[in-house]
């Protein structure tokens, strides 16, 4: 296929033109990025399994009646998604005190919290995320106290979906992040999930044993990063258990 107009280029992705007006091709790269692009590698493989375990995370989500950006797969790297403008905020949830929340109140982490919390931060790489409370959303017309609504209800439900769904997997969903976009059908707007759900934005422990499945191995050098992703696919069942180590293989795919 021929190369399409490439319109973004982001730390894990790029986004091209998609096919049809309203579409954009996700291409998920080897490449990451931690503390505010301090630290940058390339992951092997990442972006093959990031591009499927958020296509099938996606697809449950959507499954349950959860709008999504999400369209399908085209290939290894890349998926197509419906075009959204994405709102500048992003949102994390948390179930158990990890990263940043542990380092900024002091707490271990590993303590599970009696209720999960969410928390945002504005999506801007040169002022490095600051975290935002729903007054500066409202207040920089960023979102409205409805979309706000929506976007928590919205996020409360995939915590929900998704820890449930890690849970009978022998994985504990410690935190993750959301974003969202605006769609509009003619001129009724809808808000729909949007970017990607996979181990560079959750942290994922194993059950048993508290090892970290996620990008906590990158950002901490602990090593085994391609293998702690390649284990959450095998795990959400979309890895053969036989298949073969080479990421850039076609048997990886189902
Ligand atoms: N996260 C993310 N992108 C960001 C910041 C955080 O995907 O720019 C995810 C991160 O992977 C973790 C959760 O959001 O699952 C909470 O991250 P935290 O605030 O603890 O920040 P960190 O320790 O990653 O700096």
């Amino acid at each position: 296929m021929a190369r399409r107009r490439q319109i973004f280029e982001g730390k894990a992705k790029v986004l091209f033109e998609g096919p049809e007006p309203g579409t954009l091709v996700q291409y998920f790269k080897d490449d990451a990025t931690a503390f505010d692009n301090r630290k940058t590698g390339v992951i092997t493989g990442k972006g093959v399994l990031n591009n499927r375990i958020s296509e099938y995370l996606m697809t449950k989500l959507g499954d349950i009646g959860v709008p999504t950006h999400f369209v399908r797969r085209l290939n290894m790297r890349e998926q197509l998604v419906r075009e959204v403008e994405i709102i500048p905020v992003e949102v994390v949830v948390r179930n158990v005190v990890a990263g940043s929340l542990a380092k900024r109140f002091g707490m271990s982490e590993g303590t599970a919290l009696p209720r999960s919390i969410v928390e945002y931060y504005y999506k801007s790489d040169e002022l490095n995320d600051p975290m935002i409370t729903e007054e500066h959303i409202t207040a920089f017309g960023w979102a409205t106290p409805q979309d706000l609504d929506e976007i928590m209800s919205m996020s409360l439900r995939v915590n929900d979906f998704l820890s449930g769904l890690f849970l009978g997997v022998g994985i504990r969903l410690v935190d993750f992040k959301l974003e969202f976009g605006r769609l509009w059908d003619n001129d009724q707007m809808r808000i729909v999930l949007a970017d990607e759900i996979s181990p560079d934005n959750c942290r994922l422990w194993d059950m048993q044993t508290d090892e970290k499945l996620d990008k906590d191995r990158f950002r901490r050098d602990m090593g085994g990063v391609g293998e702690a992703y390649q284990e959450v696919a095998r795990r959400l069942g979309i890895l053969p258990e036989s298949g073969p180590r080479d990421l850039q293989g076609p048997a990886v795919m189902q």
